[in-house]
């Protein structure tokens, strides 16, 4: 049975964190690269293992490179949508989602759901490997398809979420976007661009 649906974009090949970077060769296991913000490592990153550190970080100077794209997820693990996706959400007047406005871009906003529901990495065998000394974190967070969520046994009826868990390597890491039925098929019968929809399957 379909419970739910996960937002699913493309990455559109560019980073809120900035084009600033330099090689990286000290710290093997993570990437061989890291930000940079005035030439210091970027102070929204961990400047051991390049995960991002500071959660409401935003350039003033980001743009999305995919103009005649609704919803795009930057390498560094932001999702962003069009203003025509925002007009969804307000025609149903959906509740605990930001969307929240870019300085530098006033076509396109960062989404972010206020509520969350929990993966179950258990079930879902999701690994977590190289653990970080200084942030504390894990570098690689591995396995989140097929997508499992805990204790959801019936249909989510609308609502948009993000996972508790951010999957991912590094800078990339990002939660999943999670659609309750209603609100997937808002989003589908809106026709968006480059919007898609993954069904997820309950628990059985
Ligand atoms: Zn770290």
């Amino acid at each position: 049975m379909i419970c739910a649906y996960s937002l699913s974009v493309e990455d559109d090949g560019s980073y809120m964190l900035g084009d600033d970077t330099k090689t990286a060769e000290l710290y093997p296991g993570f990437h061989d690269w890291r930000f940079l913000k005035d030439g210091a490592p970027h102070p929204a990153t961990c400047a051991v293992c390049d995960r991002k550190t500071d959660a409401e970080f935003i350039n003033p100077r980001f743009r999305v490179s995919r103009r005649n794209w609704d919803s795009v997820v930057t390498g560094d693990g932001y999702y962003l949508v069009s203003s025509a996706f925002r007009r969804v959400a307000r025609q149903y007047s959906w509740s605990d989602v930001a969307f929240v406005e870019l300085p530098g871009d006033s076509d396109y906003f960062w989404l972010r759901p206020s509520r969350t529901l929990t993966f179950d990495s258990d079930r879902r065998g999701t690994r977590f490997e190289h653990r970080c000394t200084a942030c504390k974190g894990w570098f690689d967070v591995v396995g989140a398809h097929p997508i499992m969520l805990r204790d959801i046994d019936q249909p989510l009826a609308g609502g948009l979420f993000q996972t508790d868990l951010a999957f991912g390597s590094g800078h990339g890491q990002s939660p999943l976007i999670i659609a309750g039925l209603e609100t997937a098929a808002q989003i589908k019968a809106a026709r968006l661009r480059h919007v898609d929809l993954e069904p997820i399957l309950s628990t059985p």
